[in-house]
């Protein structure tokens, strides 16, 4: 199997899997007992939440375990909205993950007034336009800092300063980032950050919610867990597991942006080299080491999808939402792509497990099945 699709998902790493493996055995405790087993959970979940805020460079009573990014998205804004009721206007930009766009529209539907940021031909945003976006009513700022698709980054310190400058609560959304490039929250202060354990080989399920502490919080769930900030039974396992990947992450995280940066640029010359009509959407932008989104002229990607498929290379069109609706990517469409051009694109993203053999294996393998859609055309 060739897995090219870490931005939908990681696997679990072997190690990650062993660090759970007490907990969903013989220490099954719940972390508000009394007794020692119920202790050992609280510890457990104690180092977690050091190992992200190390991860982050933040202390670790800004880290709130959720269920899942969304979550996390969700209670930043749930945050910065009931802090100021009065203020009525939303910022973020066209390219945003589902998550942070469909809870915009569901404001929008609330009558809360939302700009979306448009972004240039290579994905990148216009600070001039940023900040020209924020009025007196402005209530929170909320960006990607790394994109799933394209893995165009956003300028999150020039962000940072010109949400700080004007005083707005600025929540960023890092899952795609976190692991591949450094994120120093002591050098770019933000109010809110959002990260998701299955995007860092955790399993699905988990996530964190990181509260500058400073700011002001609002809980979606009611109740005592997480110091009164997100009720539920701790998912201790789970909890665990991203601790254990967050601390994995922070080790590996030089090694693997080099190692990742040299596959993937190897990956996109050769690719270009064996083909004709093939595109870098975001070349000439600041990306993510992992993430090559391609455009391949004249080939409908969704047949492409089928054929790799049959080959076991497993990639995806757009992102894991828009595969199977069959629209054409809103990331793509933002920027500036015809929606043949949008049909005709092909996102790959490597990670920890991906090998130079992959690679290369991969690029004949591609380059046969472009041609033959090509050839049927
Ligand atoms: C995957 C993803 C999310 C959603 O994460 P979940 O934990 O699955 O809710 C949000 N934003 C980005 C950029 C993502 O890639």
């Amino acid at each position: 199997m060739l897995y090219f699709d870490y931005n939908a998902t990681t696997p679990i790493d072997p190690a990650v899997r062993e660090a759970m493996r007490p907990f969903l055995d013989q220490e099954f405790g719940n972390p508000s007992s009394f007794y020692r087993l119920g202790r050992r959970a609280t510890e457990t979940l104690t180092e977690a939440r050091e190992s992200v805020a190390q991860l982050l460079h933040a202390t670790p009573r800004e880290i709130i375990f959720t269920s899942c990014a969304t979550e996390s998205i969700t209670t930043a804004f749930l945050s910065a909205l009931e802090a100021a009721p009065e203020k009525r206007h939303l910022i973020t930009s066209t390219v945003e993950h589902s998550a942070t766009l469909e809870l915009c529209q569901y404001y929008e539907s609330c009558g809360y007034e939302v700009t979306y940021l448009p972004v240039d031909r290579e994905g990148n945003l216009s600070l001039e336009q940023l900040e020209n976006s924020i009025t007196p009513s402005t209530a929170l700022i909320s960006l990607l800092w790394a994109n799933n698709e394209t893995g165009v980054i956003f300028p999150v310190e020039k962000i940072a300063a010109i949400a700080a400058e004007k005083n707005i609560p600025l929540h960023l959304d890092a899952v795609q980032a976190v692991g591949k490039i450094p994120i120093d929250l002591q050098s770019i202060p933000v109010s809110y950050l959002s990260l998701s354990g299955h995007k860092i080989y955790a399993p699905k399920g988990v996530g964190s919610l990181y509260v500058n502490r400073h700011v002001s919080y609002t809980p979606l769930l009611r109740g005592s867990q997480e110091g009164t900030r997100r009720a539920g039974t701790e998912n201790v396992a789970s909890i665990t597991g991203f601790g254990h990947a967050a601390m994995m992450a922070k080790e590996k995280l030089s090694s693997e942006q080099q190692r990742l940066t040299t596959l993937r640029d190897y990956f996109e010359k050769m690719l270009m080299r064996s083909l004709q009509g093939v595109h870098l959407n975001g070349e000439k932008a600041s990306r993510l080491p992992n993430t090559s989104s391609l455009t391949f002229d004249k080939i409908e990607a969704t047949a492409a999808l089928f054929l790799l498929d049959e080959k076991k290379l497993f990639c995806s069109a757009g992102s894991a939402c828009n595969t199977q609706s069959r629209t054409p990517s809103h990331v793509l469409s933002a920027m500036g792509c015809t929606l043949e051009e949008a049909r005709s694109t092909l996102r790959f993203s490597f990670g920890r497990f991906t090998t130079e053999i992959e690679i290369k294996e991969s690029i004949k393998i591609i380059s046969s099945v472009v041609q033959k859609l090509r050839s049927l055309a």
